[in-house]
Formats: C-alpha cells, sequence, structure tokens
C-alpha cells in the first residue's frame, strides 16, 4: 500500500512535496495519472474504501487530499470537480431543509444567487451581515442558524472582514465557519489556524494557476471533511484524476506565483491610485484602504486581486479595449493578467438595483495580476487609461 508523504516545516517545501507517494509509484518523480474509473476489489471495509473514481480515492487524490490539508494547517482535505461544488457540497453537508445560513452580503456572484435562489429551494434560508458592523451580526441569528459563510477577501470588492470577531460570534452561537480562501490562499492566509471551522477554494483560481481545469478544495478536521465528502459522493461532483495531475502541477509553482502578484499587484494599485482618470482602488494593500490594517494583521499579503472605479462605464470599456497585455476574460489567478467587468460578467445574473447596492456598478473594473513584468503591465495600464 503506497503511503504518502508528511509535511515539511515551510510551505515552499510542503507544495512541491507534502502528501507525494512514498516509495514513488514505479519510481515516477512525477505522480501518474490514474485514468480509471475503477479497481480490483481487495480489502473494503465501508463504501468509502470501495476504489471508484466517483468516490476521490484514486492515488491522484489522495495526494492532493495530503497536500492540500498540509497547505491549509488543517487534519484533511478533499478535491472537487469545482469552486462551486466544493462550497455547496460543503453547505449541504451542514445545512438541511429548514435550516439557516448567515452569509456576508458581498460576496462571489455565483453564491450570491445560490443564496438567493438555491438554498431556498433545499429549504435553506439565508440572512446577509454588513462585514463593517459585527455589532450588527448577532441580529441575524435565528434558533435554526447553522453557518456562518464568509470569503478572505470578498469579490470583487475586496473587503476585508474582522475574522476574529467572525470566528468568535461563529462559536458563541454554535455555527460551523466556512470559509472562501480564494483570493488569500495559503500563502497569504489559513484561516484554520485562526480557528475557521472550514476552508473552501476555487482551486480552478490561484491553487490551479493556469486558467486549464476547474477543481475545487475544502480543508477543515477529519469529521468534518468526511461529511463532505459524503455528499460530494452521491451529488457526483468528484474531481477527474486528469484534472488532478494538473491540479498537483499547478500548485507546486503556487507559492511563486503568489509572491510575484503580491508585489506586482501593490504595484499596480499604487499606480491606479495616482491616476487622474480612476476614481478609487479597492486594494487591501494600500494604506488608505479601509481594510488595510485588518489585512495587515492577518494576511502575509494582500494577493494578485484588485478593482477600481473609473468615472464612467464608457471610460472603462474603452480603457478595457486599449489595454494590449491583459486578456478581457473572467475568472481569476492564473498566470496570465485578466481583466473584467463583473456588472457585465460574474455579476450580471443580479439586477443593476441590487449590484449597485454592493458597489458593483458598470464603471467597476476588476483585475487579476498575473505573473508578467510588474513595469510593463503598470506601463499598459497607464498608456490605455491615458487614452480612455
Ligand atoms: N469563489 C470565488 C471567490 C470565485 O471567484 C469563484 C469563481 O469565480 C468561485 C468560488 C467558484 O469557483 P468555480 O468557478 O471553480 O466553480
Amino acid at each position: 500500500m503506497t503511503q504518502f508523504d508528511h509535511a515539511y516545516e515551510r510551505l515552499e517545501t510542503n507544495v512541491v512535496h507534502a502528501g507525494r507517494p512514498r516509495p514513488n509509484i514505479e519510481g515516477a518523480v512525477v505522480t501518474p495519472i490514474f485514468q480509471s474509473a475503477n479497481y480490483l476489489q481487495s480489502d473494503e471495509r465501508d463504501y468509502g474504501s470501495v476504489r471508484y473514481v466517483r468516490l476521490s480515492n484514486s492515488p491522484n487524490h489522495h495526494v492532493l487530499h495530503a497536500r492540500l490539508a498540509v497547505l491549509e494547517s488543517a487534519e484533511a482535505a478533499l478535491v472537487a470537480a469545482s469552486g462551486m461544488a466544493a462550497i455547496t457540497s460543503t453547505l449541504l453537508a451542514f445545512a438541511h431543509a429548514g435550516d439557516h445560513v448567515i452569509a456576508h452580503d458581498n460576496l462571489y456572484g455565483g453564491m450570491q444567487n445560490w443564496f438567493e435562489h438555491d438554498g431556498p429551494q433545499f429549504g435553506i434560508a439565508c440572512s446577509r451581515i454588513n462585514g463593517k458592523s459585527p455589532d450588527g451580526w448577532d441580529a441575524a441569528v435565528r434558533p435554526q442558524s447553522k453557518i456562518l459563510y464568509l470569503e478572505s477577501i470578498t469579490n470583487p470588492m475586496m473587503e476585508v472582514l474582522d475574522l476574529e470577531a467572525a470566528v468568535r460570534f461563529a462559536k458563541k452561537h454554535n455555527l460551523i465557519s466556512i470559509i472562501d480562501n480564494t483570493f488569500t490562499t495559503p500563502v497569504n492566509f489559513r484561516p484554520h489556524e485562526m480557528g475557521i471551522d472550514l476552508v473552501v477554494h476555487s482551486a480552478t483560481k490561484y491553487l490551479n494557476g493556469h486558467s486549464d481545469i476547474a477543481a475545487g478544495a475544502v480543508a477543515g478536521s477529519r469529521a468534518h471533511v468526511s461529511k463532505v465528502l459524503h455528499v460530494l459522493n452521491h451529488m457526483g461532483g468528484s474531481l477527474d484524476p486528469h484534472a488532478c495531475f494538473l491540479l498537483e502541477r499547478g500548485m507546486k509553482t503556487l507559492v511563486l506565483r503568489v509572491e510575484r502578484q503580491n508585489a506586482s499587484a501593490l504595484e499596480l494599485a499604487r499606480a491606479l491610485a495616482a491616476h487622474p482618470k480612476v476614481r478609487k482602488v479597492n486594494y487591501p494593500g494600500l494604506e488608505t484602504d479601509p481594510g488595510y490594517e485588518l489585512a495587515r494583521r492577518m494576511f502575509s499579503g494582500c494577493g494578485g486581486m484588485l478593482s477600481f472605479y473609473t468615472h464612467t462605464a464608457a471610460q472603462a470599456e474603452r480603457f478595457i479595449e486599449r489595454l494590449r497585455i491583459p486578456l478581457h476574460a473572467a475568472s481569476l489567478g492564473s498566470v496570465e493578467s485578466l481583466v473584467v467587468r463583473p456588472a457585465r460578467s460574474s455579476h450580471l445574473d443580479m439586477t443593476a438595483e441590487a449590484r449597485a447596492k454592493i458597489g458593483v456598478t458598470d464603471e467597476l473594473v476588476r483585475v487579476s495580476v498575473g505573473i508578467e513584468s510588474a513595469d510593463e503591465l503598470v506601463a499598459d495600464f497607464k498608456q490605455a487609461l491615458d487614452a480612455s
């Protein structure tokens, strides 16, 4: 039976080696792709030990589960077919018909929509809380409240919450706390160390980092993760072994990529803040940002995501047309820089009124900073703004 490598002290070593099969399978330096849906019967003890691809138990899954657990300082982890598969399986593991979820009022568009339309179809109600006023959170609690759902840095407003206050709030009301750590990544922040119960990711983004797969991840205690796995097994959201292989490969450069993106995004945010065609920049690494102090206290870097307002929607459109390096595309967290207007992509399903309430107006541009030369990126943004 293959054993999987233990944890090393430093994240830089763990992204490459933690969870590696020992001995290496057939001497292969890289985990081979186990493109087999099923396996010969051997020592099955329960349903979960039946070796079948939908049950997320191929060697490709095992390596990723062990590596992700180490990266998120958790006992256990699992991967899923997308971020949404990971998040919804986690929610459905801990909230059932009649239950209630408390969620931040500023989230990724897919989750905004899920809480508004899909959750209620499962009989799960949701109340939203304002991240800026923890004093008001108690009022959202009901006897049926089971989950607190947050994002480490919100998409696309780049808001940072007082997560220490959130952990205290969840413990006080006996809520399972779940955080989407996609924007910060374990390089900048490990929420489980702070007391958050479960950490979820769209691994489509930074963990993989190359815009070539959809994947998700969940990390937490063994007991919590096994409940999520049970739901994932039956909802059918397992990650294909070939995608596991690509995710494992992408994750090896996570630290290098994110450190570069932290530095480049800060440089770009500063340049944008000084440009007359920019009305406001949202980036918690800027000293003037409302999230600066919280981010400095909790994160070791602010990541590669930022957003900013031009003066008019037409100006935002012209700016995007004139950019030469970044691609005009949704999604984020990859090696190439991307720009998008959230009102025309991730938040398109919301009404204009609901978008305006959370600041997602037509002048808002979201940027995912890649690993290109920061100098060239800044120069490109400046020329596109000048011409907008
Ligand atoms: N969480 C965040 C912060 C996201 O930005 C996204 C997608 O854009 C998701 C979750 C959903 O992930 P996926 O598209 O991998 O299902």
